[in-house]
């Protein structure tokens, strides 16, 4: 059972003077301010760290805040304390003999749930247990008509990577804004492979995780498969054996893991009828992996590939069939490369792990995993320029929730997504 603090609740008779020393005197930072009417409370939270510090004072004389200060004056009024799983925490408190205001969970602020513990079981402290509300990955199928083509961009489900991890030299300060850790800095995170259909075929572009990774490694990950390819694919009426060609831009198991398949405990290509087409020197690091990368190149997602005769290498920038051509990125790996789709006029790019989230659209926001963040850097700096001038389509792959959409950059430098998906 993991417990960790989320804020300290204080009770004031008016809030502008207690900001007079707390925001003013103190210089913390306080959010908008919250009416909960239900519990005739007026609420402001200051950041402090991970955890906040709650002033909250009555709106009516019904308020148990008005109650609490009357009785004992203003003051130190509850701890909040963040549970995982806050039926579980209320099951193994009760079966304990402690003493709960609340048996079952109520709904509280920002779609979570919260109940209190008696302060005679704390010691003369109002508890509050509270579990966040979940914060999953957008997982819907989203579909485009591209000039001659249709685009989709499926899913294989969520996952969370360590956050520091993610963002490189960036300080937690300014990525916590961007993309909220949960309780083990972990961020949330899509695997969204592109299907591109064209005349010549069905395309796959990545593959997601797939369903091979051990339970120990899933939970490191939060591997979340509720909603997988599979589904995503039946949404749109196919199936992995309608796949022509699989199309990684690079070797990782969030990328490729979805490749192979164990099946009666043998390791066979995921789609049956499918050629993989894939960049030989990528072959070449994959399956000599050193200290740094040996967690993420994991052999059974490939190897088996080639076992089973289903790979055609490729060797430089290419188009690898009509409408669809690779440049090779480096930065992330050596041989990462993003893949242009061009058709009527307009160009997408799926650009994989050189920007993985809408929070990576700042040159400098790179993440730790790149081998060789400085080629990360010189690529950002000309595409993202390339991608504002001329208007490219740019598909995420991993942000929970932007699938999709076009760059666009104020005077003064700062970025954002214009959303289409
Ligand atoms: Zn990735």
């Amino acid at each position: 059972m993991r417990v960790v603090l989320d804020h300290v609740g204080i009770a004031v008779k008016d809030i502008a003077a207690a900001l007079a020393f707390y925001r003013d005197a103190l210089g913390l930072e306080v959010d908008a301010p919250e009416d909960v009417l239900s519990q005739h409370v007026r609420a402001r939270h200051l950041g402090t760290g991970a955890a906040r510090l709650e002033l909250l004072e009555a709106t009516s004389d019904q308020s148990a805040i008005a109650k609490y200060i009357e009785k004992r004056g203003p003051g130190l009024h509850h701890v909040t304390l963040r549970v995982e799983d806050i039926r579980a925490t209320l099951a193994h408190l009760h079966a304990r003999g402690v003493r709960l205001v609340d048996d079952e969970p109520r709904a509280g602020a920002e779609g979570a749930l919260v109940a209190f513990i008696h302060p005679s079981a704390a010691h003369g402290v109002l508890v509050e247990l509270k579990q966040a509300a979940p914060r999953g990955a957008e997982l819907s199928v989203k579909r485009l008509t591209f000039g001659d083509l249709q685009l989709t961009m499926l899913h294989d489900g969520g996952i969370r990577l360590d956050g520091g991890a993610m963002f490189g030299t960036v300080p937690k300060l300014l990525w916590e804004k961007q993309a909220p850790p949960d309780d083990r800095n972990r961020i949330q995170m899509a695997m969204r492979p592109l299907l591109v259909e064209a005349e010549w075929g069905r395309m796959l572009i990545d593959c997601g995780a797939g369903d091979k990774m051990s339970a120990k490694h899933a939970d490191i990950y939060a591997l979340d498969r509720a909603r997988h390819l599979d589904h995503a694919l039946e949404e749109v009426g196919l199936t992995a054996a309608s796949i022509d060609l699989v199309l990684p831009t690079h070797l990782h198991f969030d990328h490729c893991g979805g490749a192979t398949a164990r099946v009666n405990g043998t390791l066979l290509p995921r789609f049956p009828k499918a050629r993989y087409l894939i960049r030989t020197a990528e072959w070449g690091d994959a399956t000599h992996p050193h200290e740094r990368n040996r967690a993420s190149y994991l052999q059974e997602d490939f190897v088996p590939l080639k076992e089973a005769g289903v790979v055609d290498f490729f060797e430089g920038d290419e188009a690898i069939r009509p409408c669809v051509r690779v440049m090779r990125t480096g930065g992330h790996t050596g041989q990462h490369q993003v893949v242009y789709v061009e058709s009527g006029g307009r160009t997408a790019v799926f650009v994989a792990d050189m920007i993985p989230t809408t929070a990576h659209l700042q040159d400098p926001w790179i993440m730790g995993y790149d081998l060789f963040p400085l080629d990360t850097l010189a690529f950002k700096k000309r595409f993202i320029r390339e991608a504002i001038e001329r208007d490219y389509l740019i598909l995420f792959e991993h942000d929970p929730h932007i699938v999709g959409g076009y760059i666009r950059e104020t005077a003064d430098g700062r970025r954002h997504v214009e959303r289409v998906l």
